[in-house]
């Protein structure tokens, strides 16, 4: 028997249309790559979109072609999700902080022939579009007045005279759900980038999803800084989700160093931002030295790598700020799990739902998890077993971009991290499987030690990676960034570890740097600090 409910595919351009109906004047408001700021609301934004969806008629592309971006956050790559998503196109969105070659590579692959940037990079541009066969239209999004000139590239596009010169009235089709409307890059650390295709099915399930009150919890009372990337991973979704919750965007643009960002959060009443560790350490050493507050920001979600726990403690304990510890990858679209107290949790003292909320958590609706051993047999939940964990759901990838193997095991999509589940379903993370340390046989979890040594109050930011041993195959290595003028020695900081954690697992040394490599994605890039470091306790 048939249900006898209406067949409504399910697209993009619903959201958009639902913001600028019900939530119109909420206002979107951009840190401009040009200075200054620039402000619009959903209504506004819906009819440039509208503009932008025409004017994209005159590259004549194909339905399901590939239109690129290099951009920041700002209101204008939001018009861009939108009006080639909305249209039957897919927004390739690229991380301009990889190399040139990888960008070129990607470039390639996804055969993009329109390509939209920032006037920032300008430069990349220049770089790599000799080498990208498939480019033929570049548009600079900016306007008339800051169009830069380019001997390199004689005929560049100005967004605004487009954009401007195209009609209001233009009818988003209605789409396939399971077309394409985006497409994002994994960062390829090992092998050639792939390509995850997200549908508009997907992108509308993965919204309404991370919107409910148990994972990011998005209302129409609330201001967003989304200071998590709109080249990556759809700044996990939040422009989708902030036009389904109608709530009100703040897009930092290029300036993501702690200063800017607190203005920008104070000055915006700025209620809920989303963003890397990497990010948030920057922003909280700037409150600490200033000394100054938080006085609208409620809640923040932290993901990408493992939150230390002091972290969630400084934003609590002396910010008041709440945080959403939460879990993905480019493969979910991303989120999958997040962690948040249960009612019963409420009654406990706040050391130990510190413990939950350090967890990665349980996973949203829409997605199953299960962890499994090395020959693949589902292990326990009981906060101890830890096997890889494996992910299903509408908003899990199936297939990556121009391969045909795919990458699923029994219908499951293998993460390659390591992780526990306890019996309430919280899941926390142990490692991704090739930065667990094994020593003597035995595993030694990086990220746990990375979480006890930044809570030393000396420590900015710590990394630990297994290097080669003579004896024990590998040892822990931590490496430290000390605060400003904060001093600590190597032994007190392995002193630190006493009690924390087995004697076993206590790194074998520490070594004092001014920096930690980033991935382009914020992480630290433990591969770099593997090879700079492998003869560190064995000369090879
Ligand atoms: P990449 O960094 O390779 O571009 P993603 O951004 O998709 O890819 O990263 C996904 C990976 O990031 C996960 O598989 C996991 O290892 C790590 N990760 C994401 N969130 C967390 C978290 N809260 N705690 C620990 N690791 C995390």
């Amino acid at each position: 028997m048939q249900g006898s409910m209406m067949q409504m595919p399910l697209n993009v351009s619903a959201l958009l249309q639902y913001a600028d109906r019900h939530h119109g004047d909420t206002e979107i408001v951009s840190r401009r790559v040009e200075g200054g700021f620039h402000r619009t609301t959903w209504r506004e934004l819906h009819t440039r979109t509208r503009q932008l969806a025409n004017a994209l008629t005159m590259f004549g592309l194909e339905p399901g072609e590939r239109v690129a971006t290099l951009a920041w956050n700002g209101h204008r790559h939001l018009e861009l999700y939108y009006a080639v998503g909305g249209s039957g196109k897919v927004v390739h969105t690229i991380n301009p902080r990889l190399l040139p070659e990888q960008i070129a590579w990607m470039l390639n692959h996804s055969q993009a022939r329109v390509l939209f940037f920032d006037t920032t990079f300008l430069p990349l541009v220049e770089a790599i579009a000799p080498h990208c066969k498939a480019l033929d239209h570049l548009v600079v999004m900016t306007a008339r007045a800051h169009m830069p000139v380019s001997a390199k590239l004689p005929i560049l596009v100005c967004y605004e005279e487009i954009v401007d010169a195209a009609s209001t009235y233009f009818e988003w089709p209605e789409l396939d759900e399971n077309s394409a409307c985006g497409i994002c890059y994994t960062s390829g650390t090992t092998g050639n980038p792939k390509g995850v295709l997200y549908s508009q099915r997907a992108t509308i399930l993965h919204a309404y999803a991370s919107a409910l009150p148990d994972a990011l919890c998005m209302s129409s009372r609330d201001v967003v800084l989304p200071v998590v990337p709109m080249f990556h991973v759809n700044a996990w979704g939040l422009p989708y989700s902030a036009a389904l919750a109608g709530a009100k965007l703040v897009l930092p643009g290029p300036a993501l160093d702690g200063k800017s960002l607190h203005e920008l959060m104070e000055y915006e009443r700025v209620t809920f931002a989303a963003g890397v560790p990497t990010i948030w350490q920057g922003l909280l050493q700037y409150a600490s030295t200033q000394g100054v507050r938080f006085t609208t920001l409620r809640r923040t979600v932290i993901g990408g790598s493992a939150c230390p726990p002091s972290m969630i403690r400084t934003f609590e304990q002396e910010h008041g700020v709440e945080v959403i510890h939460a879990w993905g990858m480019t493969e979910l679209s991303p989120l999958g799990a997040v962690s948040r107290l249960k009612a019963r949790h409420l009654g406990l003292p706040k050391a130990d739902q510190q413990k939950v909320l350090e967890k990665q958590g349980h996973a949203i609706f829409g997605i199953d998890m299960k962890i499994v051993d090395e020959q693949g047999d589902e292990l326990p939940w009981d906060g101890k077993a830890f096997g890889e964990l494996m992910v299903r759901g509408p908003w899990v990838i199936e297939k990556y971009f121009g391969i045909d193997e795919s990458p699923l095991q029994g219908g499951w999509f293998p993460t390659g991290d390591v992780a526990t589940i306890d019996a309430d379903g919280y899941m926390q993370i142990t490692d991704r499987a090739k930065d667990l340390i094994k020593s003597g046989g035995e595993w030694i979890s990086s990220i746990e030690l990375e979480n006890h040594a930044a809570a030393h109050p000396a420590v900015a930011l710590a990394a630990v990676i297994g290097v080669p041993h003579p004896k024990w195959d590998e040892r822990p290595l931590l490496l430290v960034v000390k605060k400003p003028g904060a001093e600590a020695s190597r032994e007190e900081l392995l002193k630190f570890f006493d009690g924390k954690v087995a004697r076993f697992a206590i790194p074998d040394d520490v070594l004092f740097t001014e920096a930690l490599p980033l991935t382009a994605t914020g992480k630290v890039h433990k591969l770099k600090l593997r090879e700079q470091h492998r003869s560190h306790l064995m000369p090879l």
